[in-house]
């Protein structure tokens, strides 16, 4: 697919106030500093389109950027901040699962995991929920520059052990490098099927 235009439309606090649910939608999340913004940035090849560095476990904003005038990237606030109170993740878990749980629109969640880390509970824990709710995700194995193929191999091979302790398969799996901007062509195939299905 060609991204001829990513248009940024809002920031949301509220879900009551997204737009209507009548466009495709894709949610991208993970752990504060996991690459959401830089992935996102890659894939629209527009560089300051997500804001990223952000102060994490600031605002949770759900932000909605609409690409070739038919479908939605979801930019997701991250989770897993270890310094954001109890009152904060609390807050958090409500706003997005009720934001995941009832959106009609959503087509996959993109959830996104850092390839240089051994399987993380926080993440774990989210695919779980994800899994219960029967909805459908992805996994998107962020910074693969930053290690060896060999090592990133590792870390997946170690998720999927883990995941599979619950999950009866593996859900599918991309591999990218906003640095390298790798992996690129491979999401934006599999939201074009999805869109064309
Ligand atoms: P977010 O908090 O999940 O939106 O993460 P950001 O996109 O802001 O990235 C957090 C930090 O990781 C920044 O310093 C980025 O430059 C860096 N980063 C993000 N993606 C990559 C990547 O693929 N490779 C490398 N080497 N650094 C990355």
């Amino acid at each position: 697919m060609i991204v001829k235009t990513a248009e940024f439309i809002c920031s949301n606090t509220q879900i009551s106030k997204l737009p209507p649910p009548v466009k495709a939608e894709y949610a991208f999340i993970g752990r504060s500093n996991v690459g959401k913004s830089s992935l996102i940035n890659m894939l629209t090849a527009k560089k300051g389109l997500a804001k990223t560095s952000q102060t994490p476990g600031k605002t949770q904003l759900i932000n909605h950027f609409f690409i070739n005038d038919s479908w939605y990237i979801v930019d997701l606030p991250g989770y897993g901040y270890a310094r954001a109170s109890k009152t904060n993740k609390a807050n958090w878990n409500k706003f997005i699962h009720n934001y995941l749980d009832k959106r009609e629109s959503l087509q996959c969640v993109m959830v996104l995991i850092d390839s240089r880390l051994e399987p993380q509970k926080i993440d774990l824990e989210f695919c779980n929920w994800l899994g219960e709710k029967g909805l459908s995700f992805v996994l998107v194995f962020t910074k693969a520059d930053k290690q060896s193929s060999v090592k990133t191999d590792q870390n997946i091979a170690k998720f999927k052990k883990s995941l599979t302790e619950t999950f009866e398969e593996f859900p599918q799996y991309f591999v990218t490098s906003s640095e390298l901007q790798s992996g690129r062509d491979e999401i934006l195939g599999f939201i074009d099927n999805i869109n064309k299905s």
